[in-house]
């Protein structure tokens, strides 16, 4: 093994060197394998949020790392001004498991976004450019996705935003209707919500907008960034609905870890993004084809898609007997294997005490512990990081005296 920087010089170069755009936790993490990663002082970690969901097979899948280790030394990069043929196949396999659609590769989900609001406008006539969006959305940080997120906290001192951008509380198809005019010309939505505390849609809610966008000819974007490519059991969270989009959003678990992203379009949409309209230089590029392609191989033929649900009722079931045991527990929210614990107090010191533990978790929100575990977490991993949130549960309960039940 090669010989890895202590954390805390690590620490030293990032205070130096790298732009303190994000909050880091002070620990170098150097080597994963499925479920497990571990630091540079050889601290193990059971990982229940592997690569902020990218990860959906957990670290350094056997199939993608294969697949992209031959690719690299076969052909690294060509632009779209060529034809590629894996390119075209990892096309081919997202199409016939959605709704025959067809694909533009970016590298990641607000470009996929991006594209997805130009379409939208290129596909309607030119006064048309309204766009509505669902408050606790995620869409990304660039200006137009940026813009789309209804989360007021990441608009803080970017004005003036995109103009055409208008919100409805999620869930609210009253509200949806009430802002359609004759400019509208979208409605972007996240199936379930990922990033605003795994939230899942009302009953008829998407079959709502369905409705509205047939009757106003408004272009519906599911943004399955995060629900997509198996995540919640489905090929696609609009599969559990039965509601169609006209176009799908694509990045994170795309490509098993690999850097990717993209859209499906309804084929009668897509020559609206003619030649000249829209680009991604590194989009589709034959490494992350190539990780694709393998990322949809091994879902496919280790049976992941039920492992996702299976793996969702065993979380459901296991945090179900916590939230009896934790009055600070309000409620357990799973599609698959994209599980939110909604808390009634701060969820920071219980990822924290997980951490101490060994146990990755995220929070989201300030008060849902999320976690987007891998579809292959095995039977033993589960069991022992669920025992190790447990005993994280309990500490914090300490602390928290007058809501502990027992
Ligand atoms: C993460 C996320 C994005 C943004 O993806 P990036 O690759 O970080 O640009 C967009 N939409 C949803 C639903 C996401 O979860």
């Amino acid at each position: 093994m090669t010989n890895h920087l202590l954390s805390a010089d690590t620490q030293s170069l990032f205070d130096q060197y790298v732009v303190p755009n994000y909050g880091r936790y002070p620990i170098n993490l150097v080597r994963g394998a499925g479920s497990e990663i571990w630091d540079s002082e050889g601290q193990r970690y059971i990982d229940f949020f592997p690569g902020w969901g990218c990860n959906l097979l957990g670290h350094c899948p056997p199939r993608v790392v294969e697949a992209v280790q031959k690719q690299v030394a076969e052909l690294i990069h060509v632009p779209n001004t060529w034809l590629m043929e894996s390119q075209g196949k990892w096309a081919e396999m997202l199409s016939v498991r959605s709704f025959d659609a067809m694909a533009f590769f970016c590298n990641s989900g607000t470009e996929a976004n991006e594209a997805a609001i130009k379409l939208a406008k290129l596909h309607t006539s030119p006064e048309r450019y309204k766009i509505i969006s669902y408050t606790g959305g995620f869409h990304g940080r660039t200006f137009g996705s940026l813009t789309a997120t209804a989360q007021p906290k990441y608009h803080e001192g970017l004005g003036p935003l995109m103009a055409g951008f208008e919100y409805a509380p999620f869930g609210d198809l009253e509200a949806t209707r009430n802002l359609i005019d004759s400019e509208t010309c979208g409605i972007m939505v996240e199936p379930i919500q990922g990033e605003g505390g795994i939230n899942l849609p009302p009953a008829g809610f998407l079959e709502g907008l369905r409705a509205l966008a047939d009757e106003h000819e408004l272009v519906l974007i599911f943004d399955e960034v995060q629900t997509g490519c198996g995540r919640t059991g489905e090929w696609f969270g609009y599969q559990h609905f039965g509601v169609v989009p006209d176009v799908l959003t694509l990045a994170k678990s795309l490509c098993g870890g690999i850097a990717g992203g993209g859209i499906l379009t309804r084929r009668e949409l897509a020559p609206s993004l003619r030649p000249g309209m829209h680009a991604a230089t590194f989009g589709g590029n034959p490494i992350a084809s190539a990780a694709g392609i393998a990322t949809l191989e091994t879902i496919e033929d280790e049976g992941l898609l039920q492992r996702a649900s299976y793996l969702g009722e065993q979380f459901r079931t296991r945090l179900q007997q916590l939230q009896s045991r934790f009055e600070f527990i309000d409620e357990i929210r799973v599609a698959g294997v994209m599980i939110g614990i909604q808390l009634s107090v701060d969820g920071g010191p219980f990822v924290k005490a997980c951490l101490e533990k060994g146990l990755l978790v995220n929070c989201t929100q300030g008060t849902v512990i999320r976690f987007l575990p891998a579809m292959n977490l095995s039977d033993d991993l589960f069991e022992d990081g669920c025992n190790l949130l447990e005993s994280a549960f309990e500490q914090v309960a300490e602390t928290l005296v007058t809501t502990h039940k027992s």
